[in-house]
């Protein structure tokens, strides 16, 4: 991983940064640093949180510290859908920015505009805004941004959810063409797409995180057992897979707990977590699936939400669940961080409309396997027809996939 002192900032930054307490770029500094310094436009794909407000501030400040003009005016402009964000990257210019000659402020609404104005006519080089109040002092005649340099327009997701695409429109007429553009957003919805288009110029795409689906692989597949067979299937499963870690997931915490206990008595070490269970004993049950000494977990799927445990082998679905959604929620736990993961399904002789809901939703069969000892005919009895797979869930439109 690249090191600070690999970046060509100026050295006022880089003792900022050291002051800071940071010790070398995240993913998204690394790679936009270098792209913004050399000049291009950008589309960041980075939420809160991956230091996505440094990898533009620094090479906005490097930039706008080559030259002095005479007379302070606005060389940059930021645009926050919220106070708090406005005042947070605003505050963040201030702590790179602190050995350097230059001076940022905040505008936004909600609060009297005299005090802004004032600060505004003192001269500022860095202007971050939320639209409206910036609209509303460039009607009164407060502030021009005909010496705008780099616009950058963050979180441009919650923009247009917050119905801010007009106003983002206007604040664009208002800037010089000759500029440098960069567009922050954690999702990249088709209206924001065409806004990027419009307004970028051959901009270079860099991905905080790239999307979960490219980098995992989850292989499913499902098995037809009787409901008194499952325990016997899944104990056997565990010993004779190649099972790492395992999260089991079944519909109660009666369920869960029955099982653990199976388990145990067949030497299959195990926890249980969920809703009845005191926070201590969900926290000793997870720092044990974290540390390795508890490989599986049988969880209910409100207790599942706060696992995020790397390296997850193998996610059963013990009792396949009443919603559809809640199978992808629960088979996306395994295969993380580019490794691939495995899905296996029970399907008793009562889940057979569950099994039926899941592919509807997602559009695909999953694969049956049918070579285990513990094999139901008569479960599998039970094969969705066609016409149905294809149909829309209560013919409605229905909604895809959560993850497209
Ligand atoms: P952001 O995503 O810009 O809101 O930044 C999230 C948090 O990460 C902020 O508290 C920053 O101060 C911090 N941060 C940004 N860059 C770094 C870094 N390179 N090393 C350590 N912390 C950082």
């Amino acid at each position: 991983m690249l090191a600070f002192s690999d970046l060509p900032l100026i050295e006022p930054l880089h003792r900022a940064v050291a002051a800071a307490g940071y010790e070398k770029p995240t993913p998204i500094q690394a790679q936009a640093i270098p792209l913004l310094l050399d000049g291009r436009d950008m589309i960041g794909c980075a939420r809160t949180g991956t230091g996505k407000t440094a990898a533009f501030a620094l090479p906005v400040l490097d930039a706008l510290a080559q030259e002095t003009p005479r007379s302070r005016r606005i060389r940059a402009l930021v645009l926050s859908p919220t106070r708090e964000l406005a005042a947070q990257i605003q505050a963040s210019f201030d702590t790179y920015g602190r050995y350097l000659p230059l001076k940022s402020m905040v505008i936004f609404g909600g609060v009297k505009q005299g005090r802004q104005v004032q600060a505004l006519n003192a001269g500022v080089d860095i202007l971050v805004a939320t639209p409206g109040r910036l609209l509303d002092l460039i009607s009164q005649g407060y502030i021009k941004l005909s010496h705008v340099e780099f616009f950058v327009l963050d979180e441009a997701d919650r923009m247009l959810d917050m119905g801010f695409i007009h106003d983002i429109r206007k604040v664009i007429k208002h800037l010089p063409r000759e500029r440098q553009s960069l567009l922050f957003s954690a999702t990249m919805p088709p209206p924001i797409a065409a806004l990027a288009r419009e307004f970028l110029h051959n901009p270079a795409r860099v991905d905080a995180d790239p999307p979960a689906s490219t980098v995992k692989k989850v292989n499913q597949s499902v098995m037809f057992v009787s409901r008194e067979d499952k325990r016997a299937l899944i104990t056997h499963l565990l010993q004779t897979e190649d099972v790492e870690q395992a999260i089991v997931f079944t519909r109660t915490k009666h369920g869960a707990n029955r099982l653990v206990k199976q388990l145990d008595q067949s030497g299959v070490s195990a926890a249980a977590i969920h809703g009845n269970k005191s926070q201590n004993a969900r926290t000793r049950a997870l720092d044990g699936f974290r540390d390795g000494t508890i490989p599986v977990l049988v969880a209910t799927d409100i207790a599942s939400r706060g696992i995020d445990v790397e390296g997850v082998s193998h996610v059963f679905n013990y009792d396949l669940p009443n919603e559809p959604e809640s199978y992808v929620h629960r088979i996306g736990r395994t295969g993380r961080a580019g490794r691939d993961g495995v899905a296996i399904a029970f399907c008793d002789e009562t889940e057979g409309d569950f099994l039926k809901q899941i592919e509807r939703l997602t559009g695909k069969r999953i694969e049956r396997v049918t070579d285990h000892a513990f094999h139901s005919d008569e479960a599998e009895a039970l094969p969705p027809s066609p016409k149905e797979v294809r149909g829309g869930r209560g013919g409605g439109g229905r909604r895809g996939p959560p993850w497209e």
